[in-house]
């Protein structure tokens, strides 16, 4: 950013609770289906319709507050946000306005800048204060398909009319758009954590909009702010944000105005442009909606829903730190998600040795699941089985590369350690004393083979190797016994 200037970033997520049925009604919530399939008279907003809360939602949108540091309030009123629009069939949304269902957050991040490859500089905690998470109805979705000219029509799909979003709103703490990018991964992995939300961006179940202007630093006043919007992954959106913030530097210090509106990321340019102006600007009129009675939360549901919560990545990364002495770094990637981080404890704990089972987790078993497109909880190796082959490295049963082998297997099977080990055959006695006392046996119990293969007869070499590697159990690192076999049977 350009000396002497800073951003005011504030932030809007929507996130898609992940019920299984709608907020008011009980269609069920699905992707992918017939367009207008998961509809009834509720959320086709037919006249004499009544909503009905889905519970689940209260338990959802519970954890979610909690896990971003939000305050559940014990009364939130629901009110209609009116606004026409084709994929509104009522005209209006249920949505909550003056009560929320839950306020006043302090959420700590951790946040860095990065250098021009893209690589962290330096991680620090930042609090940022959470307006508001209140609950609302999504909309439906106006879909525009087929060629330009040839065969284009347009229709409005009200399947996801109804679905149950939790929408949080951050006061203008950022900075920078780092700040935002790490906000936004924060907030999605603390609600997938917690099993609030899929959070999943590319399937548009986590929303983003980013409010940004610019002022010199030192001032208090606020300039005009744009509404950044339709941001489909968090890079988008600080790529977005990063342009919006030297746009408005460039066009204040120009002298120029900067228009108060909305603007879309245009990703093939690498540049914003604009969606609407603020002539559009909506008076909502919102009022309290009539066929909904205040939702009351009692102190005695919020605790039972804290009781039933996970412990939170932040929480667990710091005792990892704390408890295993692991870095920061390796700590972080660790509870990346829950089901990793689980994993990884399992293993830490059965193997007794948390350093390299990180090593484990954060290399092989990483790489692993990248290669497969699976997450931990999908993988076929346990972290038992996992734990078991740790300790069998850590034994010196096998080597390195060997226990590499030997886990591609595991990952691609789902057989045990021990199983690959010895199918591959190397789990190794590679003490010459246990391996000669083996051969010793083997010759004094073969004579006449002995007698052959010492009057010229080779081909018998094998013979004994194959008795060794019997009475071994395929044990025997066959080098050695090769090499004590040649050795002894000189004679
Ligand atoms: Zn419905």
């Amino acid at each position: 950013m350009k000396e002497g200037w800073e951003a005011v970033i504030g932030m809007e997520i929507h996130a898609q609770l992940a019920t299984a049925t709608k907020i008011f009604c009980g269609c069920a919530v699905e992707t992918g289906g017939e367009p207008n399939s998961n509809t009834c008279p509720v959320c086709l907003g037919l006249p004499g319709a009544l909503p009905v809360l889905n519970e689940n939602v209260i338990e959802l949108g519970a954890r979610a507050a909690l896990a971003l540091g939000l305050e559940v309030q014990g009364t939130s009123i629901f009110a209609r946000k009116n606004y026409f629009y084709p994929d509104l069939p009522k005209g209006y949304q249920i949505s909550q306005y003056d009560k929320p269902f839950s306020a006043n957050g302090t959420l700590t991040i951790m946040t860095s800048e990065r250098d021009a490859s893209g690589h962290a500089t330096e991680w620090k905690p930042m609090n940022i204060h959470i307006q508001r998470m209140h609950l609302e109805e999504d909309a439906g979705k106006n879909v525009h398909e087929g060629l330009p000219d040839v065969d284009k029509y347009s229709y409005v799909d009200l399947n996801r009319a109804g679905t149950p979003l939790g929408e949080i709103v951050t006061s203008p703490d950022f900075r920078t758009s780092w700040q935002a990018y790490d906000y936004v991964n924060h907030v999605r992995r603390a609600l997938q954590w917690v099993g609030a939300s899929d959070a999943d961006m590319e399937k548009g179940n986590l929303r983003c909009e980013a409010n940004v202007s610019v002022r010199k630093i030192g001032e208090t006043d606020f300039n005009n702010k744009v509404e950044l919007k339709n941001l489909n992954s968090v890079r988008f959106m600080q790529k977005a944000i990063e342009f919006e913030i030297e746009r408005q530097i460039a066009a204040h210090e120009a002298d120029e105005p900067v228009a108060q509106e909305t603007r879309l990321w245009d990703e093939k340019n690498n540049q914003t442009r604009v969606m609407r102006s603020k002539e559009d600007a909506h008076d909502y009129r919102y009022f309290p909606e009539p066929d909904l009675q205040p939702l009351k939360v009692t102190p005695d549901f919020v605790e039972n829903v804290k009781a039933r919560m996970p412990e939170l990545p932040d929480v667990m990364r710091d005792r990892f730190m704390e408890t295993y002495q692991l870095s920061y770094s390796d700590a972080s990637q660790l509870v990346g998600d829950r089901s990793f981080a689980e994993y990884y404890e399992t293993v830490a704990r059965i193997s007794a040795n948390p350093k390299l089972a990180a090593n484990w987790i954060l290399g092989e078993f990483t790489r692993e699941l990248n290669s497969s497109g699976k997450t931990a909880d999908e993988s076929l190796t346990t972290a038992e089985d996992l734990a078991e082959l740790v300790i069998t490295v850590e034994a010196g049963k096998i080597n390195n590369n060997q226990a590499k082998e030997v886990f591609a297997e595991m990952f691609a099977t789902g057989k045990p350690a021990a199983k690959v080990i010895e199918e591959k055959g190397f789990e190794q006695i590679s003490d010459t004393s246990a391996i000669e006392r083996i051969v010793d046996d083997v010759i004094a119990s073969s004579e006449a083979n002995v007698a052959a293969y010492r009057g010229g007869n080779d081909k018998l070499f094998g013979f004994f190797v194959g008795q060794v590697m019997k009475a071994s159990q395929g044990k025997a690192n066959p080098k050695v016994v090769n090499d004590i076999l040649r050795h002894r049977l000189v004679g």
